[in-house]
């Protein structure tokens, strides 16, 4: 058995939670540097609608409204998940979770992708993932101007990919151009492709094209020392994922995959790309930004040291990721990660807790043990 996992029960087996009440006393130290980031999917959720009452408890504790704390500790949501416009999928978390989340609380897989896509503002961009044109709005709210998706690409010339017919919706949202003389300066994936065949067949298109035209070629395009037109970038990297079907299904990191394998084979080089998403550095230090905003906005020292805990169910991205940038780690049993055989975690958390009220519940008293002011 796990040390840790040993400690977690030993320190809050279900028989300690009674002892919440006294969460913080008046002779303890309040625990000024603590702060939390959360995992949604199988940490404060399970399947698409189903929030964990401890997860309702724990955010009700974090933002001070049970009274059970003096004053709140800062948190912060981070999830590979995404499609959806942040100020939407905000709103949609205020009312499941019951708190108020501001904008400064929520990071999802492509909410650092904001500042970093600054420089395409005023350039075509090519945006997929996602159903319908969800990650065109996503773009859009990004403040991407000329932000096409692959349904106006296949709505001007349905010969560059004939294996998929556009549906009559996609009919109508499409806005077809002539893309003869649109030159695409990125590809932007910012969910799950749903059509893997167009998406790759376009993103391999651009990679090798001319000045980033469709149906142009770059004169050595499959030389290293040649360098592309299109920068393409991903929000999420993970390779699978929990939907309501027992089974994990294949996600955005396994289209890459096998985007990376085709353009090997067709070109002998590797694929270029920036990628975003949990582990990845990118976002713990945007989402580490973010919390700093967020004491600014609630009047608190955004400048000082912080002591952060991920709470997540998912070594290799909730784990690795907080090992690597130096935050502490709590691996919960609610989602992926379970160890009732004996599992040991491919990524160490620093404690696994049998779900997030109780890792937040140990960390707290951790913090006021060692009394970090
Ligand atoms: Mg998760």
């Amino acid at each position: 058995m796990l040390r840790s996992a040993w400690s977690v029960r030993r320190v809050v087996s279900a028989g300690q939670v009674g002892c919440t009440r006294s969460l913080h006393s008046k002779s303890a130290p309040f625990p000024n540097k603590l702060a939390f980031a959360f995992d949604i999917d199988g940490v404060l959720k399970q399947g698409h609608h189903n929030v964990l009452p401890q997860a309702k408890r724990v955010l009700k504790l974090l933002s001070g409204e049970d009274g059970r704390l003096p004053k709140p500790i800062p948190f912060l949501l981070i999830t590979n998940g995404g499609g959806v416009p942040d100020e939407e999928r905000r709103a949609a978390l205020s009312s499941e979770l019951g708190i108020k989340l501001t904008e400064n609380q929520l990071v999802q897989s492509h909410t650092p992708i904001k500042e970093y896509v600054e420089k395409y503002q005023d350039k075509p961009v090519l945006v997929l993932g996602g159903k319908g044109e969800s990650c065109r709005r996503v773009a859009e709210s990004y403040g991407l101007k000329h932000s096409y998706i692959p349904q106006d690409i296949v709505a001007w010339k349905p010969s560059i990919w004939d294996r998929t017919e556009l549906t009559e919706e996609e009919r109508g949202f499409a806005r077809p151009q002539d893309f003869s003389q649109i030159p695409f300066s990125a590809a932007l994936m910012l969910h799950d492709s749903h059509d893997w065949g167009r998406d790759i067949t376009l993103i391999l298109d651009l990679m090798s094209s001319h000045r980033g035209i469709f149906g142009t070629r770059r004169e050595g395009h499959d030389r290293a020392d040649v360098k592309g037109d299109v920068e393409l970038v991903f929000s999420n990297a993970d390779v699978e994922w929990r939907s309501d079907w027992p089974i994990p299904r294949l996600g955005q990191g396994a289209f890459r995959l096998s985007l990376e394998s085709v353009y090997k084979s067709t070109t002998g080089l590797d694929l270029p790309y920036k990628q975003f998403g949990k582990p990845f550095k990118a976002t713990y230090d945007f989402s580490e930004l973010m919390l700093r905003r967020y004491l600014r906005e609630v009047g608190r020292d955004p400048e000082g040291a912080l002591n952060v805990y991920m709470v997540g169910d998912n070594p290799l991205s909730d784990i690795d990721g907080a090992n690597r940038h130096g935050w502490s780690s709590i691996l919960v049993r609610t989602g992926v990660f379970h160890d009732t055989h004996g599992e040991v975690p491919s990524h160490k958390a620093t404690i696994i807790a049998d779900d997030v009220e109780k890792g937040v519940e140990w960390a707290i008293q951790e913090e006021m043990r060692k009394g970090s002011l």
